[in-house]
């Protein structure tokens, strides 16, 4: 009996940590196999998490030691669902766990949410990141005014990296051209609207405090949204990071105005009605929550809804369409009220859109520690990791290994010395691929058969 194989789809932290976990397992003597559609590894702590949050992507370092080991491999630029479905990779393994996180968005359901220049801020994120499958177009930045819908911490990153200097970007490993485009943009203002109060806020401190400090923009709260009522005092009473929120925002408040080039202005107690404008946004209607009987109008060509991810089916994995995930019984994926044999999930995938790195390493011990014990009560079948090899070989696949991916980070740190940067990201697929020394070879998402680019 050979030793029992699992597949991994989607390398972001979920997967990883199952790879990292399942290895280091005393009880499993066995390989994992790490599916990622992109050239690159890590999913959103390569292309979410902030740019200037180089200090969270470090630990992209400990993500890599994972792939030193002789075995777990990484299988880069093949799409599960297109390349190879999940059916083939569940004949090959013994286990697989659905790990491709949340790729598209929350919709806000409001009039005009079609005109251009609403964009749901995962474009702006992936486009700023460097992510091959981009779709924003720079030419938007030429507004006066940026409205940002959503007070959670992907909202103010979002904000944070459209008033950054261009010095402050150039510490960062964002390709030259998102670095021109972010400085030469005419946006002056910056309105990030919740539609609850400031006691309800989603951000963090530490992201509020990071705001108020960018070099090139004000940060401005109105005293007036910051009234403590009685109903806002029960809500804080009970949450001491809530409180701590809400008392460096009266704090900002006070500040005097330093007149800088740019500003952000955080609004509470606005709930956006709907966007206006003849084929293009030009505006944004927003009433009060509190008193709906006030309206009032922002002048804008850019709207960012930052309002949630979502996941997205796969071909082969049942999903609940309602909660936008995988439906699961302790990690195991349910058809119905039934589990499928030999099939996990973890992370976004498993869990929604919440929670920080760290807490998809709890999810992963989760999903392990089923993996482990059903290889435990099943004795593993006699599969192979060089039928899978050939079979994406045979379709023409160029698999990005280890040993490529590290030529692509070779390639980057290169490129960014050219700049006087540490680093840059190459952010078109065919530059990846390119730098991973493939040229010629196809891959499914080439010829069209590939699913929907997320
Ligand atoms: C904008 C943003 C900023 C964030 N900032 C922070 C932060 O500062 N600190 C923090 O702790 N957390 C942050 N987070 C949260 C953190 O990124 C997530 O908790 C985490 O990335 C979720 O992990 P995951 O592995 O489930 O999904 P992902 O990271 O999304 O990984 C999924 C992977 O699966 C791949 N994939 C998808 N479909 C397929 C397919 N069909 N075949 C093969 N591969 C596939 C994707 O390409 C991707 O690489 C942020 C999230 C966002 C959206």
């Amino acid at each position: 009996m050979s030793p029992p194989r699992v597949a991994v789809v989607g390398s972001g932290p979920a997967g990883v940590f199952c790879a990292q976990i399942l290895a280091e397992d005393p009880a499993f003597d066995g390989g994992v196999d790490v599916f990622e559609r992109l050239p690159a590894p890590f999913g959103l702590v390569r292309y979410g998490v902030a740019p200037d949050h180089q200090k969270i992507k470090s630990i992209i370092a400990s993500l890599s030691e994972v792939f030193e080991q002789e075995r777990v491999r990484f299988l880069g630029n093949v799409t599960v669902g297109a390349d190879i479905t999940v059916e083939e990779i569940r004949r090959h393994y013994d286990a697989v766990i659905i790990a491709h996180g949340a790729p598209l968005d929350r919709r806000l359901g409001l009039p005009g949410e079609e005109l251009g220049g609403v964009i749901a801020a995962r474009n702006f994120v992936s486009w700023y990141s460097g992510h091959p499958d981009a779709s924003f177009d720079p030419s938007v930045l030429s507004t006066e005014r940026a409205v940002v819908i959503g007070v959670g911490n992907v909202a103010l990153d979002v904000a944070r990296m459209l008033v950054r200097t261009p010095d402050e970007l150039r510490r960062t490993d964002v390709p030259e051209h998102v670095v021109d485009a972010l400085a030469g943009h005419s946006v002056r203002e910056v309105c990030v609207v919740g539609r609850r109060g400031p006691e309800a806020a989603r951000f963090t401190l530490k992201e509020l405090l990071e705001l108020s400090n960018v070099e090139g923009a004000d940060l401005v709260v109105d005293p007036a949204d910051l009234r403590l009522t009685p109903e806002r005092e029960a809500v804080l009473s009970g949450r001491p990071a809530a409180r701590r929120v809400f008392a460096a925002l009266e704090k900002i408040a006070e500040r005097p105005a330093a007149h800088r080039a740019r500003s952000v202005r955080l609004l509470f107690d606005r709930t956006p009605l709907e966007f206006t404008g003849q084929g293009t946004l030009s505006g944004i209607s927003l009433a009060r929550t509190s008193d709906p009987t006030r309206v009032e109008q922002l002048a804008t060509g850019l709207a960012l809804p930052a309002v949630g991810y979502r996941s997205a089916p796969l071909a082969g994995v049942p999903f609940d369409d309602a909660t936008g995930t995988v439906p699961h019984r302790d990690s195991r994926v349910l058809d119905g009220d039934v589990t499928v044999p030999g099939l996990y999930v973890v992370g976004w995938a498993k869990r929604g859109p919440s929670g920080v790195i760290g807490t998809n390493r709890l999810c992963a011990s989760e999903t392990s520690a089923a993996v482990l014990a059903d290889l435990a009560s099943v004795p593993a079948r006699s599969t192979d990791s060089e039928d899978v090899d050939s079979l994406l070989r045979s379709r023409g696949v160029a698999v990005v290994d280890w040993k490529r991916w590290q030529a692509i980070e070779t390639a980057e740190g290169a490129l960014g010395l050219e700049t006087g940067r540490n680093r840059v990201k190459l952010h078109s697929r065919t530059a990846l691929l390119a730098a991973a020394g493939i040229t010629q070879e196809r891959t499914a998402a080439d010829t069209g058969t590939a699913l929907p680019a997320s």
